[in-house]
């Protein structure tokens, strides 16, 4: 059997396994990557919020450096349909020059494939992982052409789209889906994003460029009819559900649709083996966690690989630690998303006036307002 072996093997070089890659390697641990997709896979074109404390982790591994194509967001609008009650979020009260950052996910994609390249990481595209074996003193991925690699660490970073995933620990169907496109507004949109919540579910219009990146929340029955209306109907539609605030809108992209769910399967998969990123936690998009919760992941797992000794890497204890250390901030951001999608998608009058009087308090109580941001920007332990 040909099998290699490395110190540390990454399952997936999407944007958490690449970011794991580079930090393990900044601790001066060499780490192979495995990618299912082909080197020249064209990314998809979903957009993402990135907060300034992912800004940060990509900063120190020499990768935000390489971005351009990036739109700062220095205040943010949040509201409910039909009900009173906002709050206004601005970077200056949190004392960061933004509260985060939208990107093409193929912009962060080719910056962090150059990064890779530029430090000599080997990364393995077209290989897909079929199965992994876990054993006592390392684990063995099996890859669809029969080779097979081990290592004493194996970090899946798969995006939860692996063959032989495990089933979630928790998993919650919100029967809602996100319609996203790209859309132009009347009014300039001077780096402002908007979060609307209403009762079919939250609409996020976040600063791109010079248009807006839209993720419009339906529920399920609704979406598709949404995402296939001819333009102009799409547009009125949309004025009717966002409402007047960056006046009409004038334009939209094609649209696409992505389901929505809470799936949260843990760190903690097999001897030898970690999970990081979706592979982890997925979360609904609505307070955008998940992609930097997955950032943090990978960034603190290398950090405590740097930490531990050499023979000790991978073992029970170390991904024990890694799990305990990891719990407050991921179970947080879950706790906080999911309370989010359920206490505002509904229209129960009591309900209403809470979520006003909540925003309220957000808007009129300064040390509240820095709380919720921090957490926002920095995790559990902002
Ligand atoms: C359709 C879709 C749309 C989204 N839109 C948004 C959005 O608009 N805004 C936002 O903030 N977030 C969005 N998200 C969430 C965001 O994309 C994720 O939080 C983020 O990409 C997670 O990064 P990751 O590296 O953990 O996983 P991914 O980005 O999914 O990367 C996983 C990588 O692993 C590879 N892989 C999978 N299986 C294997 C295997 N068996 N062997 C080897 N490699 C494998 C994949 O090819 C991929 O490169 C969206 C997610 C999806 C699925």
């Amino acid at each position: 059997m040909d099998e290699r072996v490395s110190k540390v093997l990454v399952v997936g070089a999407g944007p958490v396994g690449a970011v794991c890659a580079l930090a393990l390697q900044q601790q001066g641990i060499a780490a192979r990557v495995l990618e299912a997709q082909p080197e020249d896979a064209r990314a998809d074109t979903r957009t993402l919020a990135l907060s300034h404390g992912s800004r940060l982790i990509l900063e120190r591994l020499g990768v935000w450096a390489q971005l351009d194509d990036v739109t700062p967001i220095t205040r943010i609008h949040i509201s409910q349909r039909g009900a009173l009650g906002v709050a206004r979020l601005s970077a200056d009260e949190v004392n960061v020059p933004a509260l985060g950052y939208v990107l093409p996910y193929a912009a962060l994609t080719v910056a962090l494939k150059q990064t890779l390249a530029d430090a000599h990481i080997a990364v393995d595209y077209g290989m897909a992982v079929e199965r992994i074996e876990s054993g006592t003193d390392a684990a063995t991925l099996q890859v669809a052409d029969g080779r097979s690699y081990a290592a004493p660490l194996v970090v899946v970073a798969d995006g939860g789209r692996g063959k032989s995933d495990p089933v979630p620990k928790f998993e919650r169907d919100y029967d809602q889906m996100a319609v996203v496109c790209e859309v132009q507004t009347e009014l300039p949109h001077a780096n402002q994003a908007y979060e609307r919540f209403t009762p079919e579910g939250p609409a996020a219009l976040l600063p791109k460029g010079d248009r807006y990146a839209l993720v419009w929340t339906a529920r399920r029955e609704d979406a598709e009819r949404i995402a296939k209306l001819a333009d102009t109907e799409f547009l009125a539609a949309l004025y009717r559900h966002f409402g007047g605030r960056q006046g009409l809108f004038l334009q939209a992209g094609p649209r696409k649709t992505f389901p929505l769910k809470l799936a949260y399967t843990g760190s903690e998969a097999a001897d030898r083996v970690v999970r990081i990123g979706n592979a982890a936690q997925t979360l609904h998009p609505v307070a955008g966690q998940g992609f930097n919760i997955g950032l943090r992941d990978a960034w603190e797992l290398a950090s405590l690989s740097g930490d531990t000794a050499p023979e000790a890497l991978g073992s029970a204890a170390m991904l024990a630690a890694y799990a305990r250390g990891r719990r407050l901030d991921v179970l947080g951001g879950v706790g906080f998303t999911d309370f989010l999608v359920r206490v505002f998608s509904n229209d129960i009058v009591p309900l209403r006036h809470a979520r006003g009087l909540g925003l309220l308090a957000l808007e009129v109580f300064p040390p509240l307002k820095a709380f919720v941001a921090r957490r926002m920007i920095f995790g559990a332990r902002g």
